[in-house]
């Protein structure tokens, strides 16, 4: 069976690296238009390298007349969890040397305003009852919260309330790092690596097989597959598109850019804000732009990063032109953008006007968050990623999606959120769905055990016992 993976970003490495693990008999390539793994969404300042697992996102915990619905924060942990068991197993395995090379303890805290505090503490008696949060703390008292976070608290007049959540067990990841891990590990069991290799077109022969036609240094070239998986961001539009399947038309591209404020910190100042610290979005924001401060860490130095700002960029990925972007629509998705730029007028007012933010603008909300902060560090503008938020029939939807053809030959994954953390489990769900009849045999039901204590989302939501050993081990393992 020949497995074709377009796209190697932390999603289509870990899918050819789960594949490779559960059955080492498939021919795999794995197709990549710049130069390594990871060098788009997945690398590691074009993301916030936030361990999403809930603990600290109020957009996971959204409120419907004064419910606070905690079930999609229940969903995210689970499938974090699932990701950092998988995790644990490439250190076990040796495939990642070092875990302190792509994953570090940090607290995840909620920073809110006078007007939400009665929200936070609500939320916390909400989410803490559940075994997932059990850990998580409340506080209104400012010298508490500036223990935790020092650098929000340290320079804010006393007069101000606020109050936080802290959970200590979150995590600061490396995305970039791990899926490097993966790809040199993956050119050392057989697959087949083809960098520099831009798929232009992929489309179905009569005999059920795809070819997948690219382009390397002005050559062209050609591959063949049963199962292709385009896993390339932004970039799987155009190639869905293409692809001629009958739901490609129900799908448009609606992308939306990020900058963050960055600064290189001392040993000293890291240890003295371990944190990951996350606000609250401003009206008419997406929720992929709420506000947070991050102590970061990448090749053995640490860093903040404070954003991220949205921006419009009408482009698939960081580096791809506008041309491409207009290029991967059809003359059927034009309504539906128009619908949404009507529909959704405010996020995409607040798009544009946050693309036009000057760092004069940025400064003012990085010291409205973190007071003093400003004049602390030598701050720079980073260029973030591109996220492409998916239309669906019309709908601007902030998911992620996994589309399967119907004769399971061809798997894509749309959309943004929560992205990476939960890679292992999205992408163990994609294998399921395009290769059943893998998971029947013996031999790989008793690989995914080895890999896994459970992958069962409802298993680790109900029965905290399975959870705590299944996080315990991956703790271990990763030694956070
Ligand atoms: C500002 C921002 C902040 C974020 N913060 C977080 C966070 O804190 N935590 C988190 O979990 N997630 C976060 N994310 C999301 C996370 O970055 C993504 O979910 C993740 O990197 C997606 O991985 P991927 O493999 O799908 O995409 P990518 O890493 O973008 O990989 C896709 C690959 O496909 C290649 N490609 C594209 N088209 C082609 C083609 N035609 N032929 C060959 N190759 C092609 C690209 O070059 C690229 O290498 C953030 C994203 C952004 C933009």
């Amino acid at each position: 069976m020949r497995l074709v993976i377009v796209g190697a970003g932390i999603m289509g490495v870990t899918l050819a690296t789960l594949a490779r693990e559960l059955d080492p008999k498939l021919e795999i390539t794995l197709i990549e238009r710049l130069s390594g793994p990871a060098m788009s969404n997945s690398s590691v300042f074009n993301n916030a390298g936030t361990g999403h697992e809930a603990n600290c996102e109020l957009n996971y915990t959204p409120v419907d007349e004064e419910e606070i619905a905690v079930d999609k924060a229940l969903l995210i942990h689970a499938q974090f969890n699932v990701a950092k068991q998988f995790w644990g197993y490439l250190v076990e395995q040796g495939i990642v040397k070092d875990p302190a090379s792509f994953i570090h303890a940090t607290k995840h805290c909620t920073l809110v305003a006078e007007d939400s505090i009665d929200l936070l503490r609500r939320r916390y008696q909400e989410m803490s009852k559940h075994h997932f949060f059990d850990s998580m703390m409340f506080s209104d008292s400012h010298d508490e919260i500036q223990s935790w976070i020092p650098y929000t608290m340290e320079h804010r007049p006393k007069s101000e309330r606020m109050a936080a959540t802290k959970i200590e067990g979150g995590t600061d990841v490396n995305f970039q790092a791990v899926t490097e891990e993966m790809a040199r590990y993956l050119s050392h069991q057989g697959v087949n690596l083809e960098l520099n290799t831009h798929v232009k077109r992929v489309h179905k022969s009569p005999t059920g097989t795809w070819l997948v036609e690219a382009l390397k240094n002005g050559n062209a070239l050609q591959y063949k597959a049963d199962k292709l998986f385009v896993g390339a961001g932004g970039g799987a539009f155009p190639l869905l598109k293409k692809s001629h399947l009958p739901s490609s038309s129900r799908f448009a591209g609606f992308p939306v850019g990020g900058r963050f404020l960055g600064a290189e910190i001392s040993e000293k100042d890291a240890k003295h804000y371990n944190a990951k610290t996350y606000g609250k979005a401003k009206v008419g924001a997406p929720p992929m732009s709420v506000p947070h401060l991050d102590l970061r860490a990448a090749n053995g130095r640490h860093y903040l990063l404070f954003g991220p700002f949205a921006t419009f960029m009408p482009i698939l990925e960081k580096g791809r032109g506008f041309v491409e972007y207009v290029r991967s629509m059809r003359l059927h998705d034009i309504p539906n953008l128009l619908n949404v730029a009507l529909e959704h007028f405010p996020l995409v007012k607040y798009l544009v006007s946050e693309t036009f933010k000057g760092k004069e603008n940025m400064f003012l909300e990085l010291e409205n968050f973190a007071p003093g902060i400003r004049n602390k560090f030598d701050w720079k503008i980073v260029q973030a990623g591109q996220r492409v938020q998916i239309i669906k029939d019309g709908d601007l939807q902030m998911g992620t999606e996994i589309v399967v053809s119907e004769d399971l030959s061809y798997g894509t994954l749309l959309g943004a959120s929560p992205g990476a953390s939960v890679s292992p489990e999205v992408m163990l769900r994609c294998l399921e769905k395009m290769l059943p009849e893998m998971f029947e045999q013996e031999a790989v039901k008793q690989k995914l055990s080895d890999i896994f204590v459970s992958t069962d989302l409802k298993q680790l939501m109900t029965e905290p016992d399975v959870y705590k050993a299944a996080k315990a081990k991956a703790n271990k393992l990763l030694n956070i």
